[in-house]
């Protein structure tokens, strides 16, 4: 049940991915969503935003971000870390993941996707074959259509929970360990921030303090 809705992986924050490992493995491409997953709901590009895809000029890793939200907004953040959009995207819909794909001329084999909503963002991914990386939101604060979508997400994440401890007690029997996208951890357990911690502005959400 909800396999279609399940994540391949599940990340705190879209700037602890190792993206010099995924383009070692080939991985030229990442869609991202935006509000949420890479600053808060309606905030600008912030210096961590800016770090990020400065390193992705730096590797020549590609990036497009997917939005249902409005042009102006999308714009705002694409155009500061110089990287091409969709807006209005349509998620869950695949054909924005596969215009964004085009728009990058990479395929469902070197391309990630990066979200934060399961009902959107992952399960579009999912229809279009997509290597599907769920982030926590950004900001615990969020519009009420969204907290309905909350509440919902959680019988999926509980779901996937326990699916994803059985497909890692089966790959660590077989002696493989499954496939991560994340960062290498350090010493003392905690992920390294290779972009530097949010110190943006706090978004433009109307419930937000
Ligand atoms: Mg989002």
């Amino acid at each position: 049940m909800f396999q279609n809705l399940f994540p391949d992986e599940i990340a705190d924050s879209a700037y602890i991915i190792d993206y010099d490992r995924l383009y070692r493995e080939g991985y030229r491409g990442v869609i991202y969503d935006v509000d949420n997953t890479l600053v808060p709901h309606g905030a600008p590009a912030d210096a961590r935003a800016k770090a990020l895809f400065q390193h992705f000029h730096a590797i020549g890793m590609q990036a497009v971000f997917l939005s249902n939200n409005t042009e102006p907004r999308v714009r705002l953040f694409a155009e500061t870390v110089k990287e091409q959009y969709i807006f209005l995207a349509g998620k869950p819909s695949p054909k924005g993941y596969r215009r964004a794909m085009e728009m990058m001329h990479t395929g469902t084999e070197n391309t990630l996707f990066v979200g934060d909503q399961i009902f959107t963002d992952i399960w579009g991914a999912r229809r279009a074959g997509i290597r599907a990386v769920l982030v926590r939101p950004i900001h615990p604060k969020e519009e009420l259509q969204i907290m309905i979508k909350r509440k919902l997400e959680r019988p999926v994440l509980r779901a996937y929970t326990r699916f994803h401890a059985e497909q890692e007690r089966k790959a660590s029997n077989a002696g493989r360990p499954l496939p991560t996208v994340l960062l290498p951890k350090n010493a003392d357990g905690s992920y390294p921030q290779p972009y530097g911690v949010y110190d943006g502005r706090p978004g433009t959400m109307r419930n937000m303090q």
